[in-house]
């Protein structure tokens, strides 16, 4: 509380200039949607957040700005966009296509080709384990007939050559394991979409975008689909928008 020495009116112009100082902090917070999902077409840097903060005044507009170019980390020249304006424009871009039958039947269509070629790597991890229990027993009888004297330099050469394919079938098989996921029917992939348009739009694009990649005269949305495996770093292209 103020002293009551503080006239009346005074007194109501600094509790209403501090409330106003309360409701500038609380301003400060502003969301970037998009924020950590985009990349700069040009450089490959992130977009971040960017706003003409002054020392004085309050920051009004709000960007993106390619971040190479905005702590001069590169010679980069993306352009900064407006927040708004970007924001708007991807979310009503995935709104109307997520609700378009047409563009929605060709990308699940796409989907479920992406999750069918999965599937064929999948069936190399197949071939991949079934040569390597070949080689198993290949070497295990190697070493009976090293362990019966029955040994020349074809049989320690042949070893040698087997012993060295084990540890490479040893790497390939991880790397096809890293690639499995869960087999989606067209139905629940379409589920899946349906689900995640009900969503804020923050959640919605926190769940759906995997990458936007930010040029001046395009962007290219990368979407999270359930097939999406752990290494597919980009993910799968939902759209390229041209300005
Ligand atoms: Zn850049």
């Amino acid at each position: 509380m103020y002293p009551q020495i503080i006239p009346e009116e005074l007194y109501e112009k600094v509790r209403a200039i501090s409330e106003k100082n309360k409701r500038g902090k609380r301003s400060i917070k502003t969301v970037y949607l998009l924020r950590d999902k985009m990349i700069c077409g040009y450089c490959g840097m992130p977009v971040v957040a960017e706003s003409n903060t002054g020392k004085k005044r309050e920051p009004d507009r709000f960007y993106y700005k390619c971040k190479g170019r905005k702590r001069k980390l590169n010679d980069c020249r993306k352009a900064s966009v407006r927040k708004e304006k970007l924001e708007q424009i991807v979310l009503d871009t995935i709104m109307n296509r997520l609700t378009d039958k047409g563009f929605m039947d060709k990308f699940v269509q796409d989907v479920l080709a992406e999750q069918e070629k999965r599937s064929r790597e999948r069936s190399s991890l197949q071939t991949l384990l079934k040569e390597q229990r070949q080689n198993e027993t290949t070497l295990n009888n190697i070493l009976s007939a090293i362990e019966k004297g029955v040994v020349n330099n074809t049989t320690q050469k042949r070893m040698k050559e087997l012993e060295e394919r084990q540890e490479e079938l040893e790497r390939l098989i991880l790397i096809e394991r890293s690639k499995q996921s869960a087999y989606y029917s067209e139905s629940q992939i379409r589920e899946y979409y349906e689900q995640v348009l009900q969503a804020e739009p923050q959640t919605l694009i926190n769940f759906l975008i995997k990458q936007i990649i930010l040029y001046d005269d395009k962007i290219e949305i990368y979407f999270n689909t359930p097939t999406t495996g752990p290494d597919n770093v980009r993910g799968f292209l939902f759209c390229r928008l041209f300005l």
